[in-house]
C-alpha cells in the first residue's frame, strides 16, 4: 500500500508528488497520456516566474524529472475509480492500487471550436489562454470566439495589448455579466461580429485570417494573427463523482486547503473551484494538497 496515490502527472500532480517524498511519504502518480499535462505543447511560458522563457516540453521534463530523482513512481495508467474509507482503492483498467490517501489532481480539457486544422495550428495562431500567450501579440490584430465571461475577460485583457480585438459569437446575446459586456462594448479597439461562427483558419505555416460566416450564409474574411477560443473548459473529473462534490460546471469543490469532503481525498489544479487556472497556481495546489494529505496521514499514526 502506498501513502498517497496522485492521480495526473501534470504540474499540479508532480509538485504534489514533489512535496510528498520530501515529507518521507510513498507515491504512486498515475497518468492517463504523457507526464507534464496540458502545457507539453506550448512552445513558450514566460509568465512562470524565475524561468524567462521555457518551452511546455522543458517544463514539463524538468518538472517529471525532479520528482522522478526524489523517487516518485509513476505509471502510465488512466484512473478509472477512486473508492473505500480508511483504505482508498484507485483502480486502472489492468491494476487496482491501494491507499491511505488520494490527490486528484487530473486537470481540464479546453473545448475545441471543431474547425479544420486547429489542433494543428495551437502555438502558430491558436490559443485557448489569454493570460497565457496574450502578451505575444502586443499591437496585433486578434479575436475572441466565445459569449461568456472568459471569452469577454479574454477579450478586454487582450484589448489592452493589442490593435484590435474582434469578439465572435454565434448568437447577439451573451452569458456573460451585463456590465462587462457593456464595459467591453465601450473599448475603442473591440469588434463585434455577432451571429457569426468561425468557417476556416486561413494558415501560412501560421494563422493569418479566419472565415467567417453570419445567420443569413454571407462568407467574410477577418486578418487576424491569433484567435483566442474561449468556448469552455472540461473538468476530468466525472469519473470521481463519488468522492468529489462538483460544482454546475464540474469542477471540484474544495477551497485554497485543496481539501474535499471525503476523508483523505485532496485536489490540486485546473480541476478544482478557482479564479486562476495557471502553472504557478497548478503548482501551488500541488504544494498545499500534499501538504495537507502529509497532515492527514500524520494524525493517523
Ligand atoms: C495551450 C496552452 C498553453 C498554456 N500556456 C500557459 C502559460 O504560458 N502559462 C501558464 O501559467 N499556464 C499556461 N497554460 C495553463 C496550464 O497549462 C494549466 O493551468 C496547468 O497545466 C494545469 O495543471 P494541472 O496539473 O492542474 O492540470 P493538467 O495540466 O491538465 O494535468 C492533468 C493531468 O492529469 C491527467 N489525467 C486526467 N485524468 C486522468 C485520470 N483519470 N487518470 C490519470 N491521469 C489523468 C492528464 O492526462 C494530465 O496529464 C496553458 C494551457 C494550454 C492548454
Amino acid at each position: 500500500m502506498y501513502d498517497i496515490i496522485i492521480i495526473g502527472a501534470g504540474p499540479a500532480g508532480l509538485s504534489a508528488a514533489i512535496y510528498a517524498l520530501r515529507a518521507s511519504k510513498t507515491v504512486l502518480v498515475l497518468e492517463a497520456n504523457t507526464y507534464g499535462g496540458q502545457i507539453v505543447n506550448t512552445p513558450d511560458i514566460e509568465n512562470y516566474p524565475v524561468e524567462e522563457h521555457i518551452s511546455g516540453f522543458e517544463f514539463a521534463t524538468k518538472l517529471y524529472t525532479q520528482a522522478a530523482n526524489l523517487g516518485a513512481e509513476l505509471k502510465f495508467e488512466r484512473a478509472l475509480s477512486v473508492e473505500g474509507e480508511a483504505v482508498k482503492t484507485v483502480r486502472t483498467a489492468k491494476n487496482s492500487y491501494e491507499a491511505k490517501a488520494v490527490i486528484i489532481a487530473s486537470g481540464a480539457e479546453n473545448r475545441k471550436l471543431g474547425v479544420a486544422r486547429e489542433e494543428e495550428m495551437v502555438g502558430k495562431g491558436i490559443s485557448y489562454c489569454a493570460t497565457c500567450d496574450g502578451a505575444f501579440y502586443r499591437n496585433k490584430k486578434v479575436a475572441v470566439v466565445g459569449g461568456g465571461d472568459t471569452a469577454f475577460e479574454d477579450a478586454a485583457y487582450l484589448a489592452d495589448i493589442a490593435d484590435t480585438v474582434y469578439l465572435i459569437h454565434r448568437r447577439d446575446t451573451f452569458r456573460a455579466a451585463h456590465t462587462t459586456v457593456e464595459k467591453l462594448q465601450s473599448r475603442e479597439n473591440v469588434q463585434f461580429v455577432l451571429n457569426s461562427t468561425v468557417e476556416e483558419l486561413l494558415t501560412d505555416k501560421k494563422l493569418v485570417g479566419i472565415k467567417v460566416r453570419d445567420k443569413a450564409g454571407n462568407e467574410s474574411e477577418i486578418a487576424v494573427d491569433c484567435l483566442f477560443v474561449a468556448v469552455g473548459r472540461i473538468p476530468e473529473n466525472k469519473d470521481f463523482k463519488n468522492v468529489l462534490s462538483l460544482d454546475s460546471e464540474g469542477y471540484a469543490v474544495a477551497g485554497e486547503d485543496c481539501i474535499t469532503d471525503s476523508q483523505g481525498v485532496f485536489v490540486a489544479g485546473d480541476n478544482r473551484v478557482k479564479d486562476v487556472r495557471q502553472l504557478v497556481t497548478a503548482t501551488a495546489d500541488g504544494a498545499v494538497a500534499a501538504t495537507n494529505a502529509v497532515k492527514y496521514l500524520n494524525a493517523l499514526t
